[in-house]
């Protein structure tokens, strides 16, 4: 039980004003279930953004779960938003690989309202697989996987979604085996193995990755989906990846969805960057998987926003919802008539052919005026599906 989550259940519960018909969690699962919704969801991802727009830094948050809850909850409670989105990043899930005394060397900030984020752990892949394979992850656990405050604090947002009679889904993340590869690695040089190292190098690394992700589903099973957890993001790596790295290297995400799809009800699966089409094929094929929260057009095949979003609708009708808009960028620099525009033509591209949650297409810029954000989340609200 948590103070924090008890004072803001108090000051809540029974006094928010309704948006549309539906609540955001009806909203949300309906369009996730394809089926038609009184408005538009709109859930972007919102998680470093909320603990600038609380007016705290990273630094702070790092070591207080109390002050990364009220950001998320406060900014749900202020925008309305329908989902709240835990605050993760890829520090909380490679810290288990590094023991505490030797973490701060691992940090990298670009400035206080950024993400925390963590230098690469090993440089070749023989050490990426002696890491793995000696499970390094589980010496320094300190009793939870994702250790620091990752699990509390997603903890107290589950008991407040739950308090709350479910009223807003809060979505946990995590990362998939290409991303956990890549983030040891970083994702250049491992783009750069599945060229240059034997395959079966590249096939161990990644199995030990899948392993070890396979093992912190249990932990998934066991504390998110056991403390009412339903909606589950897949943060995906492999966004710099060819047709050539997929078709070799591409099972290994599949199998941790196989696995997930076990727990939880709810699976998005993020993947951003320049999505390559074979990719987002793939997506709509993996059992699982509700909606895919995509983002831009591989370089090659540059497309206007429009027949881009619509094209994406087609491949995912009676398949998937279709999550997107703005672009991160646009929504970070763009006007608000751009960001309107922007997520207009997503939807009447997509609503033909499938159902549309606005999201954009990676996490959204910590530096993104306020403005926008609520841009976003109020034009969704104009349009009616049903
Ligand atoms: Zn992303």
């Amino acid at each position: 039980m948590s103070q924090i989550v008890d004072d803001w259940v108090q000051q809540l519960k029974g006094r928010i004003t309704p948006v549309g018909e539906m609540s955001h969690w009806e909203r949300l699962a309906g369009a996730f279930q394809l089926q038609r919704t009184d408005l538009v969801p709109a859930a972007p991802q919102l998680d470093a953004w909320q603990i600038a727009y609380a007016g705290h830094t990273h630094d702070e948050v790092q070591r207080d779960v109390d002050k990364t809850t009220e950001a998320c909850i406060k900014t749900w409670a202020e925008l309305r938003s329908d989902a709240i989105w835990m605050y993760v990043d890829i520090a909380h899930h490679i810290e288990s690989f590094v023991s505490p005394e030797k973490r701060a060397q691992h940090f990298v900030r670009q400035d206080s309202a950024d993400y925390l984020q963590y230098k690469p752990v090993v440089q070749t892949i023989d050490q990426a697989i002696e890491l793995l394979e000696s499970r390094a992850y589980l010496r320094h656990l300190e009793g939870t996987r994702p250790v620091t405050h990752y699990t509390p604090h997603l903890v107290q947002l589950l008991e407040f979604q739950e308090k709350m009679g479910r009223v807003v889904p809060v979505i946990v993340g995590a990362p998939t085996p290409t991303r956990i590869a890549e983030a040891l690695a970083d994702a250049h040089q491992l783009v750069k193995w599945t060229l240059v190292e034997p395959a079966s190098k590249v096939h161990r690394y990644l199995q030990l990755c899948l392993d070890e992700r396979l093992q912190a589903l249990d932990f998934y099973r066991a504390i998110p989906a056991k403390n009412g957890c339903e909606f589950f993001c897949c943060f995906s790596g492999a966004n710099a990846w060819g047709p050539s790295q997929f078709a070799e290297f591409g099972q290994y995400d599949q199998q941790f969805v196989e696995k997930a799809r076990t727990i939880f009800p709810y699976i998005l699966w993020h993947h951003c960057g320049r999505n390559l089409w074979l990719a987002l094929e793939q997506l709509g094929e993996w059992e699982g998987i509700r909606a895919v929260q995509y983002d831009l057009p591989y370089y090659s095949d540059d497309q206007q926003w429009s027949a881009w979003c619509e094209r994406v609708a087609r491949l995912y009708a009676g398949k998937r919802c279709a999550a997107n808009s703005p672009t991160p960028f646009v929504a970070c620099h763009g006007s608000r008539a751009e960001v309107e525009s922007m997520v207009c033509r997503f939807i009447e591209a997509t609503l033909p052919y499938t159902t549309a949650c606005v999201m954009p297409g990676c996490e959204v810029d910590p530096r993104t005026p306020v403005d926008n954000v609520r841009a976003m989340i109020d034009i969704a609200r104009s349009y009616h599906p049903r």
